[in-house]
């Protein structure tokens, strides 16, 4: 094959584009001549293909090996597709077009499969295809309740440990699917982070985050409280950060509901922080100068070293609740604790001590100069009216030691 340019190919006649079983990366719009696709173990012909058709591109979809040969019948000119610009023109299409794409695909290397065609038929378990269309079906009705409206965002208050009163909220995603019942965002989230699914849901998050930012301002100068407005912590995942249109999206979800910026704070997990790249963090510290607020979500989960931490432009900490489980039984990691306490402390950010189920973990945290908790002990997430009962609320009488 002679390479004209980056993207433009010759080749000879009976030269051979790719053999079965190759890697195949690419795709090929064919510009002038003929090419066979054919079966070389025992020389049948599948088909003969000219200008406008395009060749290779099941590869290009789905990742898989080359499912056949191809060679030139005739002197052909080829335009190459490259994984990147097709993976550029996917992700503004339309997800249900996506999906449909993927479903054939996955259908058609099957028939291939069941027909014997396929040289990968015994690499391709049940195991593998029942985890495919297990995933590919929650996909597709996650879409469907995005657009249905069946996605809800419930709230767990974050404690004050110092005055045990309501300092801010975590909103947390919640799908009660029609056919599935509850179903954990810790299951569904994952595989909307497969596809850019996850930018519509974060999107819809953020404009619902903010929305009930501005009720629950509201609800707080009614109450005529004392403390400064409740703050609402938003779940960002490591792909919405890649997109550089986070910034606008919670700009705008910010200016839409008219609150302050500061009253927003996006949590991203540590392990996801330290896999992103410099621009994913600049789009972070733009958001931050804006006075939105940023926080580390399972600190202590992603051994990240407390060096790395004066690099990522944050403001929380939130320790992991594996950390504060352990933290009862081993004096080594309450040292720790109280290490990273004293940091953040020094550096001028707050640390959130998670997963808080015992009123003694409460009060070890604040000794150790955690100021807030966040924990079944106060309570779960609820929805939007029963968190609005939380704001005012004094959680001292579960602290028998401190209330005393
Ligand atoms: P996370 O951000 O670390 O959220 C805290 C999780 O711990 C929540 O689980 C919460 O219900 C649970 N939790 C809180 N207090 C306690 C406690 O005292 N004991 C125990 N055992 N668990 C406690 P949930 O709601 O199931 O969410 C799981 C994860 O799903 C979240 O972890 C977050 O990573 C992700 N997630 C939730 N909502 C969203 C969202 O809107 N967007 C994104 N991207 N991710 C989300
Ligand atoms: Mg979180
Ligand atoms: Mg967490």
């Amino acid at each position: 094959m002679h390479k004209e340019d980056t993207y433009r190919s010759t080749l000879e006649a009976g030269e051979w584009l790719f053999h079965k079983a190759d890697a195949g990366d690419c795709a090929f719009l064919i510009e002038s001549g003929m090419l066979e696709v054919c079966d070389e173990a025992n020389g049948k012909l599948v088909a003969q293909l000219g200008p406008g058709e395009f060749i290779g591109e099941m590869s290009l979809l789905d990742g898989l090996p080359r499912s056949a040969s191809v060679r030139a019948l005739l002197p052909s000119r080829l335009r190459l597709i490259t994984r990147e610009m097709l993976a550029e023109k996917l992700t503004d299409s339309d997800p249900m077009l996506r999906m449909l794409l993927k479903m054939v695909l996955r259908r058609f290397r099957n028939t291939m499969a069941d027909t014997g065609h396929d040289y990968r038929a015994e690499e391709v378990t049940d195991v593998d295809r029942v985890e495919v269309t297990r995933r590919l079906e929650m996909e597709y009705e996650l879409e469907l309740a995005l657009e249905r409206n069946e996605l809800e965002l419930y709230y767990q208050p974050i404690v004050n440990l110092q005055n045990m009163t309501t300092a801010g909220f975590e909103s947390l995603i919640r799908w009660h699917s029609p056919t599935r019942g509850f179903v954990s965002p810790s299951v569904f989230i994952p595989i909307a982070e497969d596809s850019s699914l996850i930018v519509r849901i974060g999107r819809w998050v953020l404009q619902e985050a903010c929305a009930a930012a501005c009720r629950f301002g509201v609800a707080h100068r009614q109450l005529g409280l004392p403390m400064p407005l409740p703050f609402v912590g938003v779940n960002v995942s490591g792909r919405q950060l890649s997109t550089t249109r986070l910034h606008g999206d919670v700009m705008s979800a910010i200016k839409n509901a008219g609150i302050e910026a500061h009253r927003i704070k996006l949590e991203v997990t540590e392990t996801q922080m330290m896999e992103c790249l410099d621009p994913a963090l600049e789009v972070l510290e733009l958001c931050r100068s804006a006075g939105v607020r940023v926080a580390v979500d399972d600190f202590g989960t992603g051994y990240s070293s407390l060096s790395y931490l004066q690099k990522i432009p944050v403001d929380t900490l939130k320790v992991d609740q594996s950390f504060v489980k352990q933290m009862m039984k081993d004096a080594g990691s309450r040292k720790i604790l109280r290490a990273i306490a004293a940091m953040a402390k020094g550096v001028g950010m707050d640390v959130v001590g998670e997963g808080i189920e015992q009123p003694e973990q409460a009060s070890y945290l604040y000794a150790m100069g955690v100021a807030q908790g966040q924990g079944f002990l106060f309570s779960k997430a609820v929805p939007e009216a029963q968190a609005v009962q939380l704001l005012g609320h004094c959680f001292g009488d579960l602290m028998p030691t401190l209330a005393a």
